[in-house]
């Protein structure tokens, strides 16, 4: 039997940032992986999702007749672009393969990383099982963190067959591009693979809204951007639909949708994408063994030291990433791994601070988020000013001539002027996000942040002129603009 520092379960980004940690402690780590190096983070997940979405989005700008070039027979083939998306992951997992076998055989180095591949469960609380390929090994660890991600929900009475009814795992085992898709949910990742198949302009696309609006938790204003974009885009939103039924013919898929105000449609498709959610992947390994008792979603709750509690009291067995019911983001899977390790190597740092986490949207335009919306601040009783500047007032922008976008801002409705929050979409958004983040996390007021140089021209100066105008002072005023820039107050009552 085998004897690590620490052993950890799953290599995504919760697992492979632990495990690196890890050997910066010197110690001798145990990465345990049953599916896919770099888990959802690289494979079925983050990496080739985003891969599909540049290249559609570079498609879908060569394809564009308004800007005085015009591409001559511009063409696409599924296969060629699902194997650019493998080759981008497997680009990434060779560079963690690399790492991993560097620090495997580094005679220079306390501690390394040994990888074994094979799913692993708990026999005792310091002991799993891996059953892999071939064999059944037994291994010990003093800490072991669980790193078991998630995995997609399954639409109940309508199973998965991987060919015509899929889920996001599915995507890179479609042979073509469908003539017809229907996406069953429309949260960010089912917004995010209507935006990329209505890119490639050659599928007719059905996107399914239980809901009256996709998105629902943002603010109403940026939910119904996002769904006016998918519809210029090509893609049909059914809100307020129900999935009645979903048969299989040979030739088609035919559907039965049930909406709110009574009436129903038939509506044949080639392919069902099943996108309603991910549920924590844990019970393969169970948790029982090791005397863990998963809460009723079926995630391991965690102490801010990403600690797993077993009888009430913070034990060596941590948990990190999607199967803790955080925030399903690759971002929070890594600070938390790279927590957990800290804290077993007894580093007690700066606690994580959820409240300016970013998320991205990669919609046509891409949309970020970080902290709070109106929303949660009218649920919480926050008194808040909300200032939103649209990017057709921006130069940059103006250049790129990608004016469909804006950038809104919350501050508190009190003499502090604090930085709550910031919805932004257009180009860039993505990269200029983690700057209001920062403000954010370090408590800036609004006169604080007007200190500051914007460099020009950047899509980035779209937060300037959007704070200024909450105090009144931007180059460019609502009364000239009045649909471009708008302040709106709120107070509880
Ligand atoms: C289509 C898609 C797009 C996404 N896009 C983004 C994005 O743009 N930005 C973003 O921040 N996040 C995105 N995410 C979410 C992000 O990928 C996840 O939040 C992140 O991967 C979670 O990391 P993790 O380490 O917790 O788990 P995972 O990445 O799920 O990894 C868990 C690993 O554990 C392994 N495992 C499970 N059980 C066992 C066992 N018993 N034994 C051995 N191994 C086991 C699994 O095989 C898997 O490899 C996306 C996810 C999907 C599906």
């Amino acid at each position: 039997m085998k004897r690590f520092d620490l052993v950890i379960i799953g290599s995504g980004p919760a697992g492979f940032s632990a495990a690196v940690r890890g050997v910066d402690f010197g110690m001798n780590v145990c990465m345990i992986e049953s599916g896919n190096l770099g888990g959802a983070g690289i494979m079925n997940g983050a990496l080739t999702s985003k891969t599909m979405y540049e290249l559609s989005l570079d498609y879908s700008i060569a394809a564009r007749v308004d800007r005085g070039y015009r591409a001559g027979g511009l063409t696409v083939d599924y296969k060629k672009v699902r194997n650019t998306v493998i080759q981008a992951a497997k680009e990434k997992q060779y560079q963690m393969r690399s790492q991993i076998e560097t620090f495997a055989r580094s005679k220079h180095l306390k501690g390394g990383i040994t990888l074994v591949q094979g799913m692993a469960s708990f026999v005792d609380p310091h002991t799993v099982k891996v059953v892999g390929a071939a064999d059944e090994t037994l291994i010990q660890g003093d800490n072991f963190l669980i790193a078991t991600g998630s995995k997609p929900r399954e639409y109940p009475g309508i199973p998965v067959d991987g060919e015509r009814i899929i889920d996001s795992n599915g995507i890179l085992s479609l042979k073509q591009f469908p003539d017809r898709i229907l996406i069953i949910g429309s949260g960010i990742i089912g917004c995010e693979f209507a935006t990329i198949f209505s890119n490639f302009k050659q599928t007719e696309v059905h996107l399914l809204d239980r809901a009256n609006r996709v998105l629902p938790y943002e603010d109403d204003d940026v939910s119904d951007y996002v769904a006016e974009n998918l519809t210029k885009n090509g893609v049909t939103i059914h809100h307020t639909a129900q999935l009645r039924t979903l048969v299989k013919h040979p030739s088609h898929l035919e559907v039965i949708l049930d909406y709110d105000d009574g009436h129903s449609k038939v509506l044949e498709v080639d392919v069902a994408l099943i996108s309603i959610g991910r549920d924590s992947n844990l019970y393969s390994i169970k948790p029982e063994n090791a005397g863990l008792e998963p809460s009723d979603k079926g995630t391991l709750i965690i102490n801010d030291n990403c600690q797993v509690l077993i009888d009430g009291k913070p034990s060596h067995i941590y948990a990190a990433g999607d199967v803790t019911g955080h925030s399903q983001l690759y971002s929070v899977a890594e600070l938390q791994g790279r927590k957990a390790v800290e804290r077993m190597a007894g580093k007690t740092g700066y606690p994580l601070d959820y409240s300016h986490m970013s998320t991205l949207m990669f919609f046509k335009p891409e949309v970020a988020a970080v902290g709070a919306n109106e929303k949660m601040l009218r649920k919480q009783g926050v008194a808040y000013k909300a200032a939103y500047y649209s990017n057709k007032l921006i130069n940059r922008a103006i250049a790129m001539r990608s004016t469909t976008g804006f950038i809104k801002i919350l501050v508190s409705n009190d003499e502090t002027q604090r930085i709550l929050g910031m919805r932004a979409s257009g180009p860039q958004a993505s990269a200029y996000i983690v700057s209001v983040a920062h403000l954010i996390n370090q408590g800036n007021s609004l006169g604080e942040v007007l200190k500051i140089f914007y460099p020009h021209p950047s899509v980035a100066e779209g937060i300037q002129e959007c704070l200024r105008s909450i105090g009144k002072r931007s180059i460019y005023k609502p009364e000239a603009f009045p649909e471009d820039i708008y302040i709106r107050e709120w107070k509880p009552e």
